[in-house]
Formats: C-alpha cells, sequence, structure tokens
C-alpha cells in the first residue's frame, strides 16, 4: 500500500500543538519571547514530548512556549494555514483543527478575532490545497467554567461558518462530566455539535458519562472503555466514534506500546474508530506515520482502511456537501 499517497482524515487535531519548529522559531524572535537558544535542536526539545514523559500532565507542559506565540491574529492565522499546509501534503483531504480561544487572549485579543483568525487561515490553505478544514472550540477543564460560555458565545457567530464543535480538553479527572452538565446543555442549544476528551488516563466511565450528561457524540480517545463495561457497550450501541491518537496515548503513557493499543481491537469488534495525531509537534508525528503504524502493527489491509476512512466521514462534523466531497475521496 502506497500510504503516503492513502486519503487521510483527522478529527483530532490541537492547534497548539502542532507548529512547525521553524515557525516556532521564527515567531519567538518577532515576538521578543526569550529562550536560552533559539537553535533547531534546542527549540525543537522544547515543543516534543521526551521518552521519559510520565503523564498527560506532563505533556500538556509542552504547549507552554507555542501559546506564547499564538498571541496575534497574523500568528494565528499563520499556524491554521501552515496545519493545513503540512496536512494537505500528506494527501489529509480533511481536517478539524482544534484550540482553545481562552488560552491566546495574554496580549489583549477578544475571543472572537482568535477564532476568526484561525477560520482565516483554514480558509486559505483551502484556496491553495485540495483539503477542507473547520474548527473545534476546545474548552480547558482547568480552568473556570466561566470561560466556557464565553468561548461558545464567541464561537456562536461562526456556527456554520468554520466552527462546528464544542470541546472538553487538558487534564482528565474521575467523574470531571457532572461540572459540564449545564455548558454543554448550552452549546448543543446553540447548534454546536459535541466532543469530548474522555477515557484517555484511565476512566472508562468517563466516557459513558460524557456521552449520556454532556450529549458527546464523538469521544477524544476513548482508549480506557475496555475498563467499563457499559461505557464500551455504548460506545458500540450507539455507533459514538473514538477519535484515536496511538503515538500521543504512548506519549502520555496511556498505553505502553503500539501493539498493545486497542484501536485495532476496537475496530474488529464493531467500534467506531477514527485516527489522528492529537499533537503533530509535540508527539513528533503526522499522520502518514500513525497510518504507517497501524497498517504494518495490525496488518490492516485495504478494505478495513477504507472502513475507517468511512467511518471518519461519517463522523465528521462538516456540513452533508462536503460529506458528499469527501465520500468521492475513498480510496
Ligand atoms: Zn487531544
Amino acid at each position: 500500500m502506497d500510504i503516503s499517497n492513502l486519503p487521510k482524515i483527522e478529527l483530532h487535531c490541537h492547534l497548539d500543538g502542532s507548529l512547525r519548529v521553524e515557525t516556532v522559531i521564527e515567531l519567538a524572535k518577532r515576538e521578543n519571547i526569550k529562550l536560552d537558544s533559539y537553535e533547531y535542536d534546542y527549540v525543537k526539545n522544547l515543543l516534543v514530548v521526551s521518552e521519559k514523559c510520565n503523564s498527560l500532565d506532563e505533556y500538556l507542559k509542552k504547549f507552554d512556549l507555542p501559546n506564547e506565540v499564538l498571541q496575534t491574529k497574523e500568528n494565528l492565522k499563520r499556524a491554521a494555514y501552515e496545519l493545513l499546509e503540512d496536512a494537505a501534503k500528506e494527501n489529509v483531504k480533511y481536517i478539524e483543527v482544534r484550540f482553545a480561544p481562552v488560552l491566546h487572549t495574554k496580549k489583549g485579543l477578544a475571543l472572537e478575532e482568535i477564532i476568526e483568525s484561525v477560520i482565516n487561515g483554514i480558509k486559505e490553505a483551502e484556496k491553495d490545497y485540495e483539503i477542507k478544514g473547520n474548527v473545534i472550540i476546545s474548552c480547558m477543564r482547568s480552568l473556570e467554567i466561566s470561560h466556557i460560555y464565553d468561548s461558545i458565545k464567541a464561537g456562536k457567530k461562526y456556527l456554520g461558518r468554520g466552527v462546528v464543535a464544542i470541546d472538553l480538553a487538558a487534564s482528565e479527572k474521575e467523574d470531571f462530566v457532572y461540572e459540564y452538565i449545564d455548558s454543554m446543555k448550552f452549546a448543543k442549544e446553540l447548534g454546536f455539535r459535541i466532543t469530548v476528551h474522555a477515557g484517555e488516563t484511565g476512566f472508562g466511565k468517563n466516557v459513558r458519562d460524557a456521552i449520556n450528561f454532556l450529549g458527546a457524540e464523538r469521544i477524544g480517545h476513548g482508549v480506557y472503555i475496555y475498563n467499563d463495561k457499559d461505557a464500551y457497550n455504548l460506545v458500540k450501541e450507539m455507533g459514538v466514534t473514538l477519535e484515536m491518537c496511538p503515538k500521543s496515548n504512548i506519549d502520555t503513557k496511556a498505553v505502553k506500546t503500539y501493539v498493545e493499543h486497542p484501536i485495532y481491537k476496537y475496530h474488529k469488534d464493531d467500534i467506531k474508530v477514527s485516527l489522528s495525531t492529537d499533537n503533530r509537534t509535540v508527539s513528533n508525528v503526522n499522520l502518514t506515520e500513525e497510518t504507517e503504524k497501524l497498517i504494518e502493527t495490525f496488518n490492516v489491509n485495504i478494505d478495513e482502511y477504507k472502513e475507517i476512512y468511512i467511518n471518519s466521514i461519517n463522523a465528521a462534523f462538516c456540513d452533508d456537501e462536503t460529506k458528499k466531497l469527501l465520500m468521492k475521496t475513498i480510496p
């Protein structure tokens, strides 16, 4: 199989975790961000997680520098453009880019301006490359609930014009779901689709609760549904797609090795899975490499790849017109 030329769909990709090292160097210099060195290897080390990383919390520290450089409209637009450009070059046909607007307000940008800048970057890349993109607004479980309402209100204006969904991200606690029932209900009533990071680091029950209480239509990761039978059955029966990112799970030590990752086992058991990078830079991986690893590790044949590709199109939060176009790209 010619993996680099296979069409790909990416539903789970964080903008701030996917910046080009060269771009971070250039922007850090321009924004007068003090680093001990601006050498490529040094900066790459600041951005890429090390093998010694022990947890998701440690992994999340790699987002500090990216977020420092993403405090202007121009830089946000550029980051989004470059992400789509990189993805298009590996034949990604559709990508949902997620980021938390609240993290980009340090120099005074309004939430609307932040969202609009990222959309502008996506739109520009859509003109230059054969790729489509949409935005998922991430909200941080580590921050005050009020920012979720602010982010939802700011994103509302762009619904159907680049923004499609709300996501809950960051460190995952047991039973976190109950705190977010009202805010996610608010988002859903306004027309946002819902995806939630859950079952990433140990709590399968969080997946079941995210579906039942938050109306999650997709789950970020969902690795741990195997330790909660009800969550497993619910995901399977409702056809909820798991946005799976194996390399990231290995980085955070949620899974020990690629062979032990449940993605293929789930797929064989009729659970809907999709393959993504999570963070291209932090996890030092692109979607071609993820695809290669999946195909090689589990001996995935082209028909199985097609099934996952079609799952991903069906689970995408884009409009029907885009879905029709994507259906024409099935390998
Ligand atoms: Zn994620």
